[in-house]
């Protein structure tokens, strides 16, 4: 029988020629069991009634289906936005965090790890072990630590013991690398809960279900606002992909529905100063998961650099680098001064600060041509209140908002 297309992960956890699981020999057994565990797990009734008690009560789902009026006027569509900065602890991380920390317990861990860059993640993970009593490390570059000040003091507060790496360049890669080191020394007891649709098969499937939940009420808030549950479009920004995954999971194979990512561009996709891995990657394995990475001629890791701390990532998750190479999705890079400029009109229109992260999907909207009738329906992963120091520093950025 001919295998109906699919964007989905496929039964050797593959996108495409991305993705698969490139570990070492000591994690084989750890994930290999993992891998059988999640599915059985997160289908169970069980998990299920947890989860979605958690995602209601805790994080204060559903989040709204906004349609915002007087952008709408602007850009000659209808525009809704899906209102995840509204979330508990502010973005979307805190679906995926909820979700892993469940299947951790279910499958008996005792321990908790993970990488931060900005922070956004270790907080959404410390929240968690701090509801569930769980030790919680947190591995975060030594400069990030130095310069996300604000969330390490959360992440401690939490209960958190956040760990400074020095290696490398002391940012979100070395971070992540010593969290990996940690989970060999450790596989029986510890469970690695990754912040986005990265890391080795089954991580980018696991994340993106988890994030699901974003497009499945997408459906039901479409169905009850315009009596029809698909929008013409779904846009999202993309650091590794989770809340683009999240957005898109349910449309994935629905071909009514355009995709359009927006990627950090930094000070320009053809300069060293860019986050653009969809435009810029070549590729490559990264985290144990072959997908594209920004990297140097003879294959170091590049740094990635954005004004946004939770877009600086030198790779992209596998299912993005496949949508991407398949025409699935348009995909923008946007540049720092582009995205802060959005963040202030998005304030300026509709009276919500964006996270310089949603700001960049946000700017993608005056790179787009609609017809007035087309439904559009764009993800505010967080909120800004993190990124209001960044937003006033760069105020020249913002035209005419930036006069006062
Ligand atoms: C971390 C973060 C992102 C980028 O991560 P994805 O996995 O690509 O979603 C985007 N927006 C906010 C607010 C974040 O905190």
């Amino acid at each position: 029988m001919e295998k109906k297309k699919t964007f989905l992960v496929d039964e050797r956890g593959f996108y495409g020629e991305y993705g698969g699981a490139y570990i070492p020999e000591i994690l084989y057994g750890t994930v290999e069991n993992l891998k059988r565990s999640y599915l059985p797990i997160l289908e169970s009734e069980e998990f299920r009634s947890e989860y979605m008690q958690l995602l209601r009560d805790y994080v204060g789902r559903p989040s709204p289906l906004y349609y915002a009026s007087r952008m709408s006027e602007k850009y000659g569509c209808r525009l809704y936005l899906k209102r995840e900065d509204l979330n508990h602890t502010g973005a979307h991380k805190i679906n995926n965090t909820i979700g892993q920390i469940l299947l951790a317990k279910k499958m008996g861990k005792r321990r908790i790890i993970a990488e931060t860059g900005a922070g956004q993640h270790g907080v959404a993970t410390a929240t968690v072990c701090a509801l569930m009593d769980m030790p919680c490390v947190v591995y975060q570059g030594a400069l990030d630590v130095e310069r996300q000040h604000t969330n390490v003091e959360r992440m401690k507060m939490l209960g958190a013991e956040v760990r400074p790496v020095r290696t490398g360049n002391m940012t979100l890669k070395d971070a992540t690398n010593e969290a990996i080191r940690d989970w060999c020394c450790h596989p029986q007891d510890t469970f690695y809960i990754i912040g986005s649709t990265v890391g080795p098969h089954p991580y980018p499937d696991m994340v993106a279900r988890l994030q699901s939940i974003i497009s499945e009420e997408i459906k039901a808030q479409l169905m009850e606002k315009i009596g029809r549950d698909y929008p013409d479009y779904l846009m999202a920004c993309v650091g590794g992909g989770s809340n683009a995954a999240g957005t898109v999971y349910h449309y994935i194979d629905d071909e009514r529905v355009n995709i359009v990512l927006a990627e950090a561009g930094g000070q320009g996709a053809d300069t060293d100063h860019t986050a653009a891995t969809i435009h810029r990657g070549r590729l490559g394995i990264l985290h144990g998961s072959r997908t594209l990475v920004m990297q140097t001629p003879d294959g170091q890791i590049m740094e990635a650099e954005s004004i946004s701390a939770g877009l600086d990532y030198p790779g992209i998750g596998p299912m993005h680098a496949n949508m991407a190479a398949q025409h699935r999705a348009t995909v923008f890079s946007i540049n720092d001064d582009e995205a802060v400029r959005a963040a202030y009109e998005m304030t300026r229109m509709e009276g919500i600060i964006p996270a310089l992260e949603s700001a960049h999907v946000v700017a993608a909207l005056s790179k787009m041509t609609f017809r007035p009738e087309d439904v559009v329906v764009l993800t505010v992963s967080g909120r800004g209140d993190k990124d209001v120091e960044t937003y006033l520093a760069n105020k020249e950025m913002a035209g005419d908002y930036g006069q006062f």
